[in-house]
């Protein structure tokens, strides 16, 4: 029997609607670098999203189903675009702006991108890419940058050059949304090829619209009208974690870097600008914390920081804590929306001394991600948060396949997909009774000494509550004897003289490392390689130590 209920397909322009109407003041505010920082009203953002829309279909001719990139950091227009491009029936393609130029050419060509929104300031990146790109016949340029290299560039290879602004003045401030189907594509990332070649993941109207609200909900991040968000994790990196469609439906303003990434600015932003919210991955907030520590500045209105994309080292959560900026930790994957599970402590623990081993565990699944751990030989295990698998996940918001070519069937990789259509998420991990997910490393980089299992992220966040110690990355090496071990390579602080052999100790004591998992191979580094998303690039460190040598 079916429903009484209105079929209202779910829709970004849904979302846009409500967000530049009902919450027409919020605001859009955008880091300049000096002087006022730029204000823009939600009511704004909607007329402009229209024109945008008039612009791309009248001018350039963009038709449902293409594919329209962005390049560009966060900030106003890049939410219009957010909303601009899917509301219309296009696909918006954010390109990861720190991805090396033969990947992103790659990734284009691969997506079959016929129009590249870009700022200003990225130009030098993308003119000498513009040779290579098979299918853009347009390029909109917007913000502050000298245009120069691009106009040469564009001209030889017969793409048009506009500016945004230009084709925005006097087109009409609204626009007549398509009533689409929801399941139609809206957007599309690809994930940063730590493991392999990109692959593109394609959310549609209705996993957006599914994963904002439960980005909403109190047991997620909560955020009401009365918010204003940091966002640092970069629009490029799976919708801002689905923070500018959220924000939205809600209210929440939005704080916008823009360029100005760096722990200074990042600290002045939140003393000038007052955030109570701000989301980014750990180096962003290790950055930030010695900045403050040589700095101090008024953190104060910052009480919740939500914390992913790699594992949070339990000093860095501490010290955050003592500043009054709460850490919410969370774990998801391009392929996930991304939230995947939110470290809210259950009420039975708020005070006592279990929560903070709740905070610190990825966190819980919500309603809408159903998951399972898988052993080595295929079989179930249980949720007794001692059996550790492989995390798998499904639900409404999590890919099913990845994208292979508008015409192409989609692809599902057998080490991606379960036979009933699970995503496997690489990450090995344990589930509590109650639903708290503790990963314990990514299956590739778990240590493998002896037929046991070394977590490279639990030595990596023993090493990183020492107080000498900046950064620390511990990866496998080759071993005669016990097949792998593990090399620790650790970044000191400014004016730190801790040597291994305290280290070491520091690891042995009070048996928080177990002995027969304690690195007898050191190295002291000057940064550790990070990926294109700010995470540490354990291929790159791999690379430089596959065969042991140390200094
Ligand atoms: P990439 O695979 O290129 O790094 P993603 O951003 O999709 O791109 O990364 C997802 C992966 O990041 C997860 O599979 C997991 O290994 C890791 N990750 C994300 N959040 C956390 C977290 N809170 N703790 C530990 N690992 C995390």
């Amino acid at each position: 029997v079916l429903s009484t209920m209105q079929d209202v397909p779910l829709l970004i322009s849904r979302i846009l609607t409500h967000g530049s109407t009902i919450h027409g003041t919020s605001q859009v505010t955008t880091w300049t670098g000096e002087g006022e920082p730029h204000r823009r009203s939600y009511a704004e953002i909607g007329a402009r999203a229209a024109q945008l829309a008039h612009a791309l279909r009248d001018d350039l001719g963009v038709a449902a189903d293409d594919r329209v990139a962005t390049l560009a950091w966060n900030n106003a227009e890049h939410v219009e675009a957010y909303f601009a491009i899917p509301s219309m029936g296009a696909v918006l393609h954010t390109l990861n702006l720190r991805l090396p130029p033969e990947q992103l050419a790659w990734i284009v060509n691969h997506a079959a991108d016929r129009v590249v929104i870009a700022n200003g300031t990225l130009l030098p990146l993308l003119a000498p890419l513009l040779p290579h790109l098979k299918t853009v016949e347009h390029v909109v340029v917007y913000g502050v940058g000298d245009r120069a290299p691009l106009t040469e560039a564009a001209a030889a290879g017969g793409v048009r050059v506009h500016e945004y602004e230009d084709l925005l003045a006097g087109k009409p401030t609204a626009y007549d949304w398509p009533e689409l189907d929801e399941r139609q594509a809206a957007a599309m990332c690809y994930t940063s090829g730590t493991t392999g070649d990109p692959k593109g993941v394609v959310y549609s109207h209705r996993s957006i619209y599914l994963h904002s609200m439960q980005v909403n909900m109190a047991q997620s991040m909560g955020l009401t009208d009365q918010d204003t968000s940091l966002v640092v994790v970069p629009q490029f990196h799976v919708n801002a974690w689905g923070l500018p469609h959220a924000t939205f439906m809600t209210g929440v303003n939005m704080l916008m870097p823009d360029r100005f990434l760096q722990p200074a600015p990042l600290a002045e932003m939140i003393e000038g600008e007052k955030p109570t919210h701000a989301a980014a991955v750990p180096t962003i907030w290790q950055g930030l914390l010695a900045e403050l520590t040589a700095r101090p500045r008024d953190v104060s209105s910052l009480t919740q920081v939500t914390i992913g994309g790699s594992a949070c080292p339990p000093s860095l959560m501490e010290a955050f804590d003592a500043l009054g900026m709460r850490v919410c930790h969370a774990w998801g994957m391009t392929e996930t929306s991304p939230l995947g599970t939110i470290a809210r402590p259950p009420a039975h623990a708020v005070g006592t001394d279990e929560e903070f081993g709740y905070r610190l565990t990825q966190g819980r699944f919500p309603s809408g991600v159903e998951a399972r751990l898988t052993g080595p030989g295929g079989e179930r295990l249980p949720w007794d948060g001692e059996s550790a698998g492989e995390l798998e996940v499904r639900g409404p918001w999590i890919a099913g396949a990845y994208y292979n070519g508008p015409d192409a069937d989609p692809l599902r990789p057998a080490d991606k997909f379960s036979e009933d259509g699970w995503l496997k998420t690489g990450d090995v991990g344990t589930i509590s009774p109650d639903g708290f997910l503790t990963l314990t490393d990514r299956a590739k980089d778990v240590i493998k000494s002896g037929g046991e299992w070394i977590s490279s992220v639990d030595l990596e966040n023993a090493l990183m509550a020492h107080p000498d110690v900046a950064e620390a990355a511990v990866v496998a090496v080759p071993d005669d004897k016990w097949g792998e071990r593990p090399l620790a390579t650790v970044v000191l602080k400014e004016g730190a003289t801790a040597d291994f052999e305290t280290l070491r100790a520091f690891l042995a004591d009070e048996g928080k490392i177990a002995k027969w998992q304690l690195p007898e191979r050191w190295t002291i580094i000057e940064s550790v390689p990070k990926t294109s998303v700010g995470k540490f690039d354990k291929k790159v460190l791999r690379r430089q130590y596959a065969q042991g040598e140390l200094d």
